[in-house]
């Protein structure tokens, strides 16, 4: 039994508001369980610095941040650090394949993630607010993207690990995010030693979580535009 009560294949409870913040053009907040992000898109806008601008496609810069007070026990060091550069890439790496980038050419696309509340998964439940910020701002998408970690803890293979899973000692993480329509993989990372067997096992709980995911997703976009 997890101590949350779920089920083994089971998310944690899903929050959704589109458009809260008044001065993006599109922005959602994303909570899952205890971990919360917020974010927001700006642009299409000019590249600055004018060198990086690409002529046959647009550009996205992603920003991932975790403010101090979103973790459990000591504050977190204000700004930027190793791992958040990193999740900033691989963000990025997992959104732009569902963009028609090609209808963005010489222009850039920032989206900016805010971590309000980190209890693990942060950087997938930043991936499902972005994909949602992203069609509130009405950029061009092929797929909507969806997003969630699963792993193996104490022996079992868990959707939606929270940060106490994560710390056991057999501990895989392995955040997913796919292309729903499509079911094409746009982000796989692996945190810990898995069998063969393991990763089919994980990835195939992942795209089923994924998938309902994207519906929660299509839902919050059908029943209109919410504001906290
Ligand atoms: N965490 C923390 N302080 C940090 C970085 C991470 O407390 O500076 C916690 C936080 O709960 C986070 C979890 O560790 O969600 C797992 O972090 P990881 O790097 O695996 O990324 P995530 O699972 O959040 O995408």
């Amino acid at each position: 039994m997890r101590s949350d009560k779920r089920k083994d294949d089971e998310f944690r409870s899903v929050k959704i508001k589109l458009n809260v913040v008044k001065s993006a053009l599109g922005s959602c907040y994303f909570e899952m369980g205890k971990t919360a992000v917020i974010a927001a898109t700006y642009g299409p806008q000019d590249v600055k610095p004018k060198h990086l601008e690409d002529a046959e496609k647009g550009i996205i810069m992603c920003n991932y941040n975790m403010l101090p007070f979103s973790v459990e026990g000591d504050r977190k060091r204000p700004g930027y650090d190793r791992r958040s550069v990193e999740i900033s890439k691989v963000v990025k790496e997992s959104l732009e394949p569902a963009i028609f980038l090609e209808e963005y050419a010489k222009y850039l696309i920032n989206i900016d993630m805010q971590i309000l509340q980190a209890d693990a998964g942060t950087r997938v439940v930043a991936i499902n607010a972005a994909a949602l910020a992203l069609a509130c701002a009405g950029i061009s998408m092929r797929d909507i993207v969806s997003a969630v970690a699963v792993g193996r803890a104490n022996g079992k293979i868990l959707v939606d690990l929270t940060k106490e899973e994560e710390d056991a000692e057999d501990a895989i993480d392995t955040p997913i995010a796919i292309m729903p329509k499509f079911g094409e993989i746009t982000l796989l990372q692996m945190d810990g030693i898995a069998s063969v067997d393991d990763m089919k096992k994980i990835i195939k709980q992942g795209e089923a979580a994924c998938q309902k995911i994207a519906e929660l997703q299509r839902n919050a976009l059908k029943n209109g535009i919410h504001s906290i």
